[in-house]
């Protein structure tokens, strides 16, 4: 578990196959937490003071020069401008290269779309917006990119407990999805719970 819970420390738990959203000052901490291992979160943001600036997985890539995430990186909007830096992560196995699953999704490879929860609705629903399509940072999806440069989905490695930590490089509005696909070795064959803490330290008081 995260260290660090305090009375400044707001704890929410997100079900299976749903979304939340978070408010974040410059400064404040998200650890996002796989309950209990093999889940992936879907996380996305947008700039709280101009919507239509939001996180980039491809400005991620191409800033950090990595198809990988690794502590120490910072998540960019489409602007090219830092929106959070990854200070923990005990991980290390992230994807930065596939959209939100969405009805089409589940249709195309599942025949099972309607009425299919999805990563796509659940973070336009905890935003209030609709998106036409969201490439968010896949946190604990497991993707692997082949010599060939073909890719599979594999189980995630993230076992219970484990999580990262994000500060915030501007006021966000954050969300996150526990995602929905139990179609595949994406979340481990299941859907299930994620809890995200945020934490404020005394230099983002106020
Ligand atoms: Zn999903």
């Amino acid at each position: 578990m995260p260290s660090g819970l305090t009375p400044d420390s707001r704890r929410v738990s997100i079900p299976p196959c749903s979304g939340e959203l978070i408010e974040m000052r410059p400064g404040q901490l998200l650890t996002i937490i796989d309950d209990e291992g093999g889940q992936v979160v879907d996380f996305f943001a947008e700039s709280a003071t101009d919507p239509h600036e939001v996180l980039s997985s491809g400005v991620t890539i191409d800033c950090n020069e990595s198809l990988r995430l690794h502590r120490g990186h910072t998540l960019y909007s489409d602007r090219y401008r830092p929106m959070f830096d990854l200070i923990e992560d005990t991980v290390g196995e992230h994807d930065l290269l596939h959209p939100c699953c969405r009805p089409e999704m589940y249709d195309h490879f599942y025949g099972n779309g309607a009425g299919h929860p999805s990563c796509l609705e659940n973070i336009n629903t905890a935003l209030g917006r609709a998106r036409s399509a969201i490439t968010p940072v896949n946190l604990f999806m497991h993707t692997v990119v082949r010599p060939d440069l073909t890719i599979s989905v594999e189980e995630p490695v993230s076992r219970a407990g484990d999580h990262v930590t994000l500060r915030a490089r501007m006021p966000l509005r954050v969300a996150l999805a526990a995602c929905s696909v139990t179609e595949s070795r994406c979340n481990s064959g299941r859907s299930t719970s994620i809890t995200a803490v945020l934490t404020t330290p005394p230099e983002a008081a106020g």
